[in-house]
């Protein structure tokens, strides 16, 4: 069994066809998605998708960086106040998440502030409802790693994790996680990621709709990648499929404290 800990599925690239990649998703045996949202509306949208999928997509609530220029007045607020108003009503919201900072998205010097400033909301909402996070580091992982320490939070997954390998040892004391995706499959950066993260801080994600290269081109991002994934993961660990398929899946459980 497999989990996608990191997919958009509420995404308008997915739009009315969520039901049949739910059910790609169980063919392929993938028991469990997460799905990230990146701004209010995708939240409450995220939170209906696992509500009606229930026990198979969960919900990973927040304010994405990439939309932090664009939010409207009150959005911050507005986005805060759901999210709390669905983890006491004990909806499935499972982490605070995708949240982070991504300085090609604020170029401006009031842009850096304003991402900067949404981050510590989202991390300060995390640590107040006990969620776990899950962090979007492209370009700044060194500076959230001195940001992190600020807060009591449950867990720290990092999405695709692609920053320099000297920090992974760092990451890994922490106690976090790391997820990796469909670039495991053919890309030697990725790849070398994979060799440094310990098993037991390792989780699957695809991302989608991202869309990727090598054997996934011109294919719609869907979980059912997961297996594939899984196995390149073996691959480069030189491990047995079933070990990497069983530790993973448990890692997902634990990180995300769900029975599957
Ligand atoms: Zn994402």
């Amino acid at each position: 069994m497999f989990a996608d800990a990191h997919i958009h599925l509420s995404d308008s690239e997915y739009g009315d066809r969520i039901s049949e990649i739910v059910a790609i998703a169980k063919q392929n045996e993938v028991v469990a998605m997460v799905a990230n949202s990146m701004n209010l509306e995708t939240s409450k949208l995220s939170l209906k998708l696992a509500e009606e999928h229930h026990g198979l997509v969960y919900a990973a609530l927040g304010i994405h960086p990439w939309n932090v220029n664009q939010l409207a007045s009150n959005e911050l607020e507005q986005t805060v106040d759901f999210i709390s108003e669905g983890a006491a009503l004990n909806k499935k919201i499972i982490a605070i998440g995708e949240i982070g900072l991504d300085p090609q998205y604020a170029k401006r010097k009031e842009h850096k502030e304003q991402q900067c400033r949404v981050f510590n909301e989202m991390l300060q909402l995390a640590e107040r409802l006990a969620l776990p996070i899950i962090v979007h580091s492209r370009w700044s992982a060194q500076k959230i790693l001195g940001t992190l320490p600020s807060y009591g939070l449950r867990g720290v997954l990092w999405h695709w994790f692609s920053s320099p390998l000297d920090l992974l040892p760092i990451i890994t004391e922490r106690g976090d996680y790391v997820s990796e995706g469909p670039p495991v499959v053919f890309s030697e950066r990725i790849q070398e990621v994979v060799r440094h993260v310990p098993l037991e801080r390792l989780l699957t994600e695809t991302d989608g709709p991202v869309r990727y290269h090598g054997p996934f081109k011109d294919k719609q991002t869907t979980p059912a990648f997961i297996p594939e994934i899984v196995r390149a993961i073996s691959e480069v660990k030189k491990i047995e499929e079933s070990r990497a398929t069983e530790q993973i899946l448990r890692n997902f459980s634990d990180f995300f404290d769900i029975r599957l």
